[in-house]
């Protein structure tokens, strides 16, 4: 048994101009796919039937394996980040979403400006992150392949990729636009209300 690729939770045209199906081949189909790859090459001699994608990323932060880390957690973080994309359909946060955005930053139009400028600013490759921490939300970005998934009481509700391979093909180097493309289009905020549950983490886990 090993790790496997999911699949996209959208057709690779859905997401329109702002991420396109051939940016899709690319970031999903070659650099996630090569995270998954890496992962089951690197646990090869290892016994992993039923073993979670959460207990390989964490053993391997605690224990420094580095290369295990890395690619393990960049699973995940695909695995999430795929599942907080939509199709353009004029989507908001709505209900008790839009209520702790409101508590937390005013309105969503702030929390959005707020998580773009974290999103643009962060210095080269890593995520920005909507998250639950101790009952508000929060803004954050983790460097390369850190993840929610080994900080305690960290609890995912939205991220975005902003490695350069997540936007050089519809939008060279411009990783503003990129993250106005996405934040102000396509996020899938059905997903980023579910994940209030604290369970986000459980929802790119697999087992091997
Ligand atoms: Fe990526």
């Amino acid at each position: 048994m090993a790790f496997i690729l999911p699949d996209l939770p959208f057709s690779k045209d859905a997401l329109g101009s702002h991420m396109s199906a051939e940016t899709l081949d690319f970031h999903h189909g070659k650099h996630h796919r090569a995270y998954v790859d890496k992962t089951n090459e690197l646990l090869a001699e290892q016994e992993l039937e039923g073993a979670s994608l959460v207990e390989v990323i964490r053993r391997a932060g605690d224990g420094g394996e580095r290369a295990l880390f890395n690619n393990s957690a960049q699973l995940w973080n695909h695995s999430f980040f795929w599942q907080c994309l939509a199709a353009p359909d004029g989507q908001c946060p709505t209900g008790r979403l839009a209520e702790l955005i409101d508590d937390s930053f005013g309105t969503t139009d702030s929390m959005l400006a707020a998580l773009k400028e974290e999103a643009v600013g962060h210095f080269s490759n890593g995520w920005a992150w909507l998250v639950l921490d101790g009952g508000k939300l929060s803004i954050t970005s983790l460097h390369d392949s850190d993840t929610p998934v080994v900080h305690e009481g960290m609890k995912p509700l939205l991220t975005l990729d902003v490695w350069e391979h997540a936007y050089y093909i519809d939008y060279r180097n411009a990783r503003p636009d990129y993250v106005e493309g996405v934040l102000s289009n396509i996020v899938n905020w059905e997903f980023v209300a579910q994940n209030l549950d604290g369970q986000g983490i459980s929802r790119a886990d697999q087992s091997a």
